[in-house]
């Protein structure tokens, strides 16, 4: 079945606090608060967004870390200045697709401060979505390089390098309401991938909390799986992430990742997505 287009919004208003209110629900309705306020232009509020999150400081283990990394320094990069402070989401304001990572790299996201931007994972993520005509070029290099997303627009559960790759449940909490706000303001998504089960945890978590909403056990993760989801949200769609751990050992091929996103531009241009499994 296919969704309907809608946006994926949290319960009631923005948890990002002073000045950031929106009194819209999933349907693009008002949820109460009179007079009716002009919809705000998400350009401009993604701007603001972006402001806030490279502002943040809530979660003071990983802020230390980025800082840490971006002072340290991989030695390849030393004449390099870091980015070194939350990255906020990139691409398309005007997206169809989302997609949720799991958090920058150490030595990528948080070196050249864009998402899934100068290392391996991005190199492999941005080569397929180049293949399949969501970005202008293959390769992600640095802010700054060219590259431009249609209709597409990446983002994470997390936005600060966790030590490890492994962010602590409080820290994901911390972090969630950044990806409410995108989810209230792309109002064009209409398919969400989500890359690995974290991210996948993530998305269904926002969702949950709407309300209303199926039980979590009703949502699997798996490679290729779909979900067509109630109240019209975007459809869920599922990949392995791009790690190197996966791309290298062979557990996420090209052909694997390309098969998921050529279902996702299909289902885009209205083409039934087949379903998952056997
Ligand atoms: S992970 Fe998110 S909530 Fe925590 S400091 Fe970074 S941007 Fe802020």
């Amino acid at each position: 079945m296919r969704a309907s287009r809608g946006p994926a919004t949290c319960r009631g208003h923005s948890r990002l606090g002073p000045g950031t209110d929106f009194p819209y629900n999933a349907g693009g309705m008002i949820s109460g608060r009179e007079p009716i306020p002009p919809m705000p232009d998400p350009t401009r509020e993604l701007a603001r967004l972006e402001r806030q999150v490279i502002a943040c400081t809530r979660c003071a283990r990983l802020l230390n870390y980025c800082r840490k990394v971006a002072i340290e320094k991989r030695r390849m990069y030393r004449d390099r200045e870091y980015w070194g402070r939350p990255l906020p989401g990139f691409g398309d304001p005007q997206a169809q697709l989302l997609i949720l990572g799991l958090a920058p790299a150490a030595h990528g996201g948080n070196r050249t401060g864009r998402m899934f931007t100068g290392d391996r994972s991005g190199d492999f993520l941005y080569r397929g979505l180049y293949e399949s005509g969501f970005a202008s070029q293959p390769t992600s290099v640095e802010r700054g390089d060219g590259q431009r997303l249609r209709d597409c627009y990446i983002t994470a559960a997390l936005r600060c390098a966790p030590p490890l790759n492994k962010p602590l449940p409080p820290e994901l909490r911390n972090c969630q309401p950044y990806l409410e706000r995108e989810l209230e303001l792309l109002r064009r998504v209409r398919a969400v991938l989500a890359l690995g089960r974290i991210a996948f945890d993530a998305y269904l978590r926002v969702l949950a909390e709407r309300g209303g909403f199926p039980r979590r056990s009703t949502f699997r993760f798996a490679h290729g799986a779909t979900f067509a989801l109630p109240d019209g949200l975007p459809r869920l769609f599922c990949s392995y992430h791009p790690s190197q751990q996966n791309t290298q050992t062979g557990r996420l091929t090209r052909a694997m990742f390309q098969q998921v996103l050529q279902d996702i531009r299909s289902f885009l241009e209205g083409e039934r997505v087949a379903p998952p499994g056997p």
